[in-house]
């Protein structure tokens, strides 16, 4: 392998990859298939449930299957049927042109996480808190006094970490205004459905996956939310004013004690390369879940990086100049259009009365639903 031995610390590593979530997971996986020595370093323990909505395209399964990974087999369900309503009560419902699955991140990730061992990878329970860039290699410093080295750094550490306000990235100074809650219901809910309702200020999506559980997760300004005393209240007076999530919500039961929170979520724009640091998943941008498609982003960046990388250290590629380049270029090529859609959409359906007439529209040429579905996915991916 291409790294020149380091004197010091700890054995240095051909690539680090900061945060196992599916990006960093993705990435482990397909680098350790190509014998680079991989140290993934991921804060939390696995499994873990995560606010997520939980359906996955369809786009990543080839590629999926090629890492040796099958979400049915983990008893993921096979979604292919959309709906959509307003904050109005008005609904309309597709088929989805590719379709997706139904996973929780608490099985999904677990297995990658064991899927990354089984192929090689060292998988270090550890929070960086400090990344150096120095005479071309990295040294990455956690905040269990742990110093590790590599030629490669990615960073899959998602959406917002202290590590961007060390690295001084820019779309951490500006306002993270939505939050996010999840929790998983049982009870009567169509296998194969992905629904998105929307409510003023925000929308959730209702989805099942594996045992039967419906994953109900919804987004909302952190200004519409503050007015309510608690996620009861908020649920009471806002949620349930569109009358599928008040059924929904009301004729389940809770599976989880008290549901998951996050805040601090933002859309802003990003650079997918910074400080040397290939950045992967939400760490290079964040899709707007509306538009229901951040875990294949994440997928399909890994496998982006990764192959660059593989190329790297075959000598396709001469420099790290070179290959930050072709990430940067290739990243903005795939992803960058999609962002703006999605970005575009949810402020839509931010206001009211347009929402409707886009509705209204949708139900007159019933072709465009499917068009819009597309544009925020790409194509079903290569295999490795
Ligand atoms: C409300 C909501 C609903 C969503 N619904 C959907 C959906 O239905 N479908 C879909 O496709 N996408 C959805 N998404 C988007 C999706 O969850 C993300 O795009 C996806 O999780 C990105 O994966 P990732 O690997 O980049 O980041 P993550 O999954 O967030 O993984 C990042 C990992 O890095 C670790 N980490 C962070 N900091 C450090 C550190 N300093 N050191 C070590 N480890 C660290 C974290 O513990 C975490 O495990 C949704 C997002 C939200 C907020």
């Amino acid at each position: 392998m291409p790294f020149d031995s380091l004197s010091g610390l700890s054995k240095p590593f051909d690539v680090i990859i900061i945060g196992g979530g599916l990006a960093g997971l993705t990435s482990a996986i397909h680098l350790s298939k190509y014998s680079i020595s991989v140290l993934l370093l991921e804060k939390n323990t696995y499994p873990k449930q995560k606010v997520c909505g939980e359906y996955v395209s369809n786009e990543v399964l080839p590629y999926l299957r090629s890492l040796d990974i099958d979400p049915f087999s983990l008893g993921a369900k096979k979604i292919d049927r959309f709906e959509l309503s307003t904050s109005k009560n008005n609904i309309i419902s597709s088929p989805l042109p590719l379709g997706g699955f139904g996973i929780s991140r608490y099985k999904f990730d677990y297995a990658m996480a064991e899927k990354a061992k089984a192929s090689g990878v060292k998988l270090v329970h550890e929070q960086v808190i400090d990344i150096h860039f120095h005479k071309e290699k990295f040294t990455i410093i956690t905040k269990q006094k742990s110093v590790y080295m590599s030629s490669i750094v990615i960073g899959a550490y998602g959406k917002r970490s202290a590590i961007d306000v060390k690295l001084d990235r820019s779309f951490i100074r500006r306002k993270s205004p939505f939050l996010a809650v999840k929790t998983h219901v049982s009870g009567d809910f169509a296998d194969n459905l992905v629904a998105l309702h929307n409510f003023a200020g925000g929308y959730c999506g209702a989805s099942k996956v594996e045992d039967n559980t419906i994953n109900l997760c919804y987004i909302t300004s952190f200004d519409s939310f503050k007015k309510y005393k608690s996620i009861d209240d908020f649920q009471e007076q806002v949620i349930f004013k569109n009358k599928h999530l008040k059924n929904i919500f009301e004729q389940t039961i809770p599976v989880f004690k008290t549901p998951l929170t996050i805040s601090q979520i933002s859309f802003a724009a990003k650079t997918p390369v910074e400080h040397h640091i290939l950045m992967c998943g939400d760490t290079a941008g964040m899709i707007h879940p509306l538009c229901g498609n951040g875990m294949s982003m994440a997928i399909r960046s890994a496998q982006m990086v990764s192959k660059l990388i593989i190329n790297y250290f075959n000598d396709e590629i001469k420099s790290r100049d070179e290959l930050e380049k072709a990430y940067f270029r290739e990243w903005n090529k795939e992803f960058k259009f999609r962002l703006h859609v999605g970005r575009f959409i949810a402020r839509l359906f931010g206001y009211t009365n347009l929402a409707e007439v886009v509705l209204l529209l949708l139900k007159l040429f019933p072709v465009l639903l499917p068009k819009i579905i597309q544009l925020t996915h790409g194509k079903p991916m290569q295999a490795k």
